[in-house]
């Protein structure tokens, strides 16, 4: 059963979603030894998402709680210590911090493409993270995954044309679906004036994307599937700043009824969102929402104010 499960779902999942792209067998078994140390339990059911109280379609329990969540890729370097926050269902939480404090292994750990712990710890001390109130860890990761959007930092695409790497995030979806995801993200014109449009081939084989061009891929990818709960990864600063405002305002609406992780590269972003988090060093620092933090006078406001005066400062500052 295991033997049989593990390439099936290693296609099926990894090898279509996970961050770094597959260029030689070598990575490919590095990447299956990865998925292995997170297979789903004997018996694992799929995640409920049940109807929060209130009720109504928009209205599931998508809640997402870090609780004391510590975390290493090596045993010998810990990223993350003690980071408990919660998403209330339908909400935004921000993340900001310098490059390297840990902002994008909490998007990793959502997606479960890593479980949270220490290698070598004793069982249990890691923290946990859960949906709906359900470790992530005692649901199968396909119904996770079915759950969460993620727009990565890098975005890898799939050998295959545009329209498969969009519709990826929702088999099934018809042209008219897709082709409506591409424009909210700001790359129909762009796909259009390929000359096999949506069939051009992409990807190390076809047809080579910028940056900026692939993040929009992702992105209407992300809004095509249209899953409750999403998580933005610095998803638009490969953008210029025309498309990244136009695609901000856009996200902007759609996150308004998701429960949104919102990793941030500019503090404009996130003066909305129910909680910002500042991040160093593996540990929240600071918390609070916009005017919370301003008031506050600490490191927030320091980057806020830096902000104000350039952008390109901020980003300095942020090591960014
Ligand atoms: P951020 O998104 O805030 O820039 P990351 O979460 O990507 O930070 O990384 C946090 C730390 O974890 C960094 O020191 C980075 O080098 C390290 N790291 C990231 N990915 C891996 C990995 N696959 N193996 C080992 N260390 C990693
Ligand atoms: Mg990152």
């Amino acid at each position: 059963m295991i033997q049989l499960y593990i390439p099936l779902n290693f296609l099926g999942v990894l090898y279509r979603e996970i961050k770094q792209s597959l260029t030689d067998l070598d990575k490919m078994f590095v990447l299956m030894e990865r998925e292995r140390e997170v297979a789903d339990k004997p018996g694992a059911q799929p995640l409920a998402l049940a109807p929060l109280p209130e009720g109504g379609d928009a209205h599931i329990d998508s809640t997402v709680r870090f609780e004391h969540v510590s975390f290493a890729y090596e045993r010998a370097r810990p990223i993350l210590h003690h980071v408990s926050f919660e998403i209330p269902a339908g909400r935004t939480v921000a993340v900001v911090g310098p490059s390297g404090s840990g902002k994008s292994t909490l998007a990793r750990l959502l997606y479960r493409f890593y479980d949270v712990g220490i290698p070598g710890d004793p069982p249990g001390t890691g923290g946990r993270i859960t949906i709906g109130g359900q470790d992530i860890r005692d649901v199968t990761q396909a119904s996770v995954r079915q759950a969460i959007g993620i727009v990565p930092q890098d975005t890898v695409l799939f050998n295959d044309s545009i329209e498969y790497n969009i519709a990826y995030g929702r088999p099934g979806a018809t042209h008219e679906e897709i082709e409506e995801a591409a424009r909210a993200a700001r790359i129909h014109g762009f796909i259009a004036s390929t000359p096999k449009g949506y069939q051009t081939m992409v990807g190390e084989r076809g047809l080579k994307l910028s940056g900026g061009e692939k993040q929009r891929v992702a992105i209407a990818r992300t809004l095509l599937k249209n899953p409750p709960i999403m998580i933005f990864d610095e998803a638009t600063s490969a953008l210029d700043s025309a498309n990244e405002r136009a695609i901000q305002a856009e996200l902007k609406g759609v996150a308004q009824h998701k429960t949104t992780l919102l990793i941030a590269h500019r503090l404009s972003t996130v003066v909305d969102a129910h909680e910002i988090l500042v991040m160093d060093a593996g540990r929240i620092v600071e918390r609070g929402t916009h005017q919370d933090l301003l008031a506050r006078g600490g490191r927030y406001a320091q980057m806020w104010a830096l902000q104000q005066q350039s952008p390109d400062r901020l980003e300095e500052a942020m090591g960014m």
